[in-house]
This record gives C-alpha cells, sequence and structure tokens, in this order.
C-alpha cells in the first residue's frame, strides 16, 4: 500500500506494514489546504451542483480523496463523519458514471452501516448529482421489499444500502452487481462493529474483480486492514484523522448534577443556552420516551429516535429535524451516532454515554465543517470516575459549569475537577469480563 497523509498523522507504519515511497505529506498538506474545486478537473455540471449546494472549498479529506480515485485507484481514507467525506467518495463515482449506463444495472454501490446514514449518502448524492441523469437509489431494512424491488427494476445507476438488505436483493436476483464499477465501504469501522463482515465479504466477493474500491474508515482497526489487504488493489491509504480524538472546535462543560434534579436542570439550561438546535442523548429507549414526553409539555418543537421506532417515523423524524422543524431531538446512541445536520449547536448529554468513545460520537454530532458547537454533560456525584475516563481519552479537561440560582445537588458534591496543573489521574484498569457480557449490557440498555 502507499501512504498519502494530507497534512495529518501517517498510519502507523509497523501494524499496515506500508511501503513509504509515494508519500508527500508535506506536499499533501499544502494541496489540502489551497485546492479549489475549479482545480480538481471535475465537469462543468458537477461544478455547477457544487455552487448549488455552496460547498466552495474542498475540505481536506475532499482535495486528498478526489483526485486519486478520480484515476481510478483504490482509497482507503481514515475520514470520520464531518469532514465531507460522502462528497469525497461521491464526486468521483458521478464523475466517473456520467452519463446513465445503457442497462439498468447499478455502476456503483456504497455500503453503509446503518438506515440514516443511508439515507444521508443518498441525500448527498442526489445533491451533487444536480444536473445529470443519474439515479440513485438507497435500500434498507425496515422497509417494504417491494417498492425497493420496483425501483431497482426501474433501473439505478448508484444503490446505496444496508449490508444485510443489499445481501438479500442479491439473493432474490433484485440487485445484479455484474456491471459494478465502484464499490464503497462507508464507515467500515461500525460496519465491521455491528457484524457485518460476513454480509460485506460476501457482498464483495460477487463485485466484478476489476471494480474500484473506496473504503471509508474513522480508526483503521486491524478488522478493517484484513478486508483492505484482501479485498483492495494495492490502494492509496490517507490519514485524515485528527490526532487524537480532541473534538477541537466544540466547547466542552459539564454539570455537576443528582439524578433527581436532571430534568429540572435540563429545563433551565435549555432556557438559559436557547439552542438553534440540540440533540439530547438519553441512555435507553424507554428513557428517551420519557424525556421526550416530558419535554414536549414545555417544548413542542421536540422529537425523538430511537431503534424500536419504524423506519419510516425515524425517516420523517430525521427530516423534520434536518429541515429545522424539529429543534430538539431526544436519542439513544445507536441512532445519534450517525446524525448529520449542520445546524446542531447543542449536545446534551442528558445521561453519560455508556463508554468514553460513545462520547466522543455523540459530541461529534456538533462543530461540523469547523462550525462551533457546545456540549453539556450531566454527571452524578457517583459519575466521576466516568467523567475522568472520557477526559483522558479526549486529552482535555471538561470545564465545570452551573447555572445561577440552580442546585444540582442537595449537598456540596465533591469537586469532580482534577488537580488543573496536572494530567487527570489513572483510570483504574478495567475489570476483566467473561465473554458475552458486553452484549448482554447492550441489550439490557435497549440499544
Ligand atoms: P460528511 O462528513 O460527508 O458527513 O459531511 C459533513 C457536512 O459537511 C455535510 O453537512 C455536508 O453537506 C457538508 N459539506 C461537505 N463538503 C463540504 C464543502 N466542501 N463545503 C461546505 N460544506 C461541506
Amino acid at each position: 500500500m502507499t501512504v498519502f497523509a494530507p497534512g495529518c498523522a501517517l498510519v502507523e507504519e509497523s501494524r499496515l506494514e506500508l511501503s513509504a515511497e509515494n508519500s508527500s505529506p508535506a506536499e499533501a498538506s499544502v494541496h489540502a489546504s489551497t485546492t479549489k474545486f475549479t482545480e480538481l478537473g471535475l465537469s462543468e455540471v458537477t461544478l455547477a451542483a457544487l455552487a448549488k449546494v455552496a460547498y466552495e472549498t474542498p475540505s481536506p479529506v475532499q482535495a486528498g480523496i478526489i483526485p486519486v480515485a478520480m484515476t481510478g485507484r483504490d482509497v482507503l481514507g481514515q475520514a470520520r463523519t464531518g469532514t465531507g467525506k460522502t462528497a469525497a467518495f461521491a464526486i468521483p463515482i458521478l464523475e466517473r458514471l456520467n452519463e446513465p449506463g445503457r442497462g439498468h444495472k447499478p455502476r456503483a454501490l456504497v455500503l453503509a452501516p446503518t438506515r440514516e446514514l443511508a439515507v444521508q449518502v443518498r441525500d448527498e448524492m442526489h445533491r451533487l448529482a444536480d444536473g445529470t441523469k443519474l439515479r440513485a437509489i438507497a435500500v434498507y431494512g425496515g422497509k417494504p421489499l417491494k417498492s425497493q424491488i420496483d425501483r431497482l427494476q426501474k433501473g439505478a445507476d448508484i444503490v446505496i444500502g444496508t449490508p444485510g438488505r443489499v445481501l438479500d436483493h442479491l439473493g432474490r436476483g433484485t440487485l445484479v452487481l455484474d456491471q459494478l464499477e465502484v464499490i464503497v465501504l462507508d464507515e467500515a469501522d461500525r460496519m465491521l462493529d455491528i457484524g457485518f463482515r460476513p454480509d460485506i465479504e460476501k457482498i464483495l466477493r460477487r463485485c466484478p474483480a476489476n471494480r474500484q474500491t473506496l473504503l471509508l474508515s474513522a480508526t483503521v482497526a486491524p478488522g478493517v486492514e484484513r478486508l483492505a489487504r484482501r479485498y483492495m488493489t494495492d490502494p492509496e491509504v490517507m490519514d485524515f484523522s485528527p490526532k487524537g480524538k480532541s473534538l477541537d472546535t466544540i466547547e466542552q462543560r459539564y454539570f455537576t448534577v443528582e439524578d433527581v434534579k436532571k430534568y429540572d436542570l435540563l429545563m433551565a439550561l435549555l432556557k438559559r443556552e436557547e439552542p438553534a438546535q440540540a440533540i439530547i442523548f438519553a441512555r435507553t429507549k424507554r428513557g428517551v420516551d420519557k424525556l421526550h414526553r416530558k419535554i414536549s409539555r414545555r417544548y413542542p418543537e421536540v422529537a425523538c429516535i430511537h431503534g424500536d421506532m419504524q423506519q419510516n417515523v425515524r425517516d420523517r423524524v430525521m427530516k423534520q429535524f434536518r429541515a429545522g422543524e424539529a429543534k430538539l431531538l431526544v436519542a439513544t446512541d445507536v441512532v445519534g451516532r450517525g446524525i448529520d445536520v449542520s445546524g446542531i449547536s447543542h449536545i446534551i448529554n442528558y445521561d453519560m454515554p455508556q463508554s468514553s468513545d460513545d462520547y466522543v460520537h455523540r459530541v461529534g454530532r456538533t462543530g461540523r465543517m469547523g462550525r462551533e458547537g457546545i456540549a453539556f454533560t450531566f454527571v452524578t456525584p457517583e459519575q466521576g470516575n466516568e467523567l475522568t475516563r472520557i477526559e483522558m481519552l479526549i486529552n482535555k479537561l471538561l470545564a465545570r459549569d452551573e447555572i445561577d440560582g440552580f442546585q444540582a445537588v442537595a449537598q456540596a458534591a465533591p469537586p469532580q475537577e482534577a488537580a488543573a496543573d496536572g494530567p487527570p489521574p489513572e483510570p483504574e484498569p478495567p475489570k476483566p469480563k467473561p465473554p458475552g457480557q458486553r452484549a448482554r449490557r447492550r441489550h439490557r440498555r435497549g440499544l
């Protein structure tokens, strides 16, 4: 594999055994910061679509990936959501397909981990395909097969889908990949986390050997690397990951609050902050429902979303939220993680996230594409250690916040801050868990 690291840390060489012969990080970073869309060799129709969506300059991920992917080469891009990665693979696909194929068979396939992400990718593809006759459709579980089959039969140039449903269509013969030119594995690490590896491999084995493969992943964990080794051809590896998980553009604060006072604190916080748009994260589906009911008495513009809701209801909620009709969205992690809505000004962790990684994903829903964002985390007096773990992961201390005149704890709580001039203390080593415990816990949490 070849390394190309536009202004970012190189992927750890020992793990990937990368050959560095073509790597040029310095050149790449200049390239990323000065490139204009007009310099990327894009067609007039794509430039017009970009102007219409008001994308003025390519993000570093786009400046890095688009020119390489347009040569037809495989690319392994390490990039999180919120970096413009969707357009980074969508534009080369649209440029390559250019005109609708004569047949009805798809020429590009995008695999995405969740239904929400599949819809998001399809919508971005539609926006960027403006002015072409290319057709992009999304296929995902929870929606009737029939209407998807009808749309596939009418012909689609680009199919975006979750692996399970794509495989289902392949099995039925309603989706045929023998004309496929490009496959994208979007958020590959999440797809593997969810357990889609067997499905992904089955799909990849049914793609023509000479197709182009683009793989996007927030992390290049060993599972992702194995997938790349087996199914990609001499990919160019590009690392756009921030050094450390610092969520730099996002202000992050916490409140110490007793469990019974959380709701009142939330009301006081919403009053003080008047967020343009906020996601309020709760841990369980029941918790989301309950909180949504209570909030809606005071704020009618609140919606909620979790994995038990029917897909069409989830789609409607996301549409309302994206359109700004809902200002507050109460969500569980599983659906909250992939949400990309640029207007989200506030994240409120009403319940502490289960893992520090979840914290990073939640908070990353705001501050999209360099915009400002703020995140508040409600920490009960017993959850000090969990806060410390998060602070160690993001390598930053959260500022303690208080609301004037609001007593969040009955008695003075022990201060949560670590010494301001020293590093946060070492967290206790995790206790060994019997196999299956994590899965059971996730199940109990109802995610
Ligand atoms: P993504 O990482 O693909 O989920 O994109 C994050 C957000 O950035 C989306 O809301 C995109 O519409 C937006 N976006 C992507 N590329 C650009 C760009 N070059 N300029 C401005 N906004 C962009």
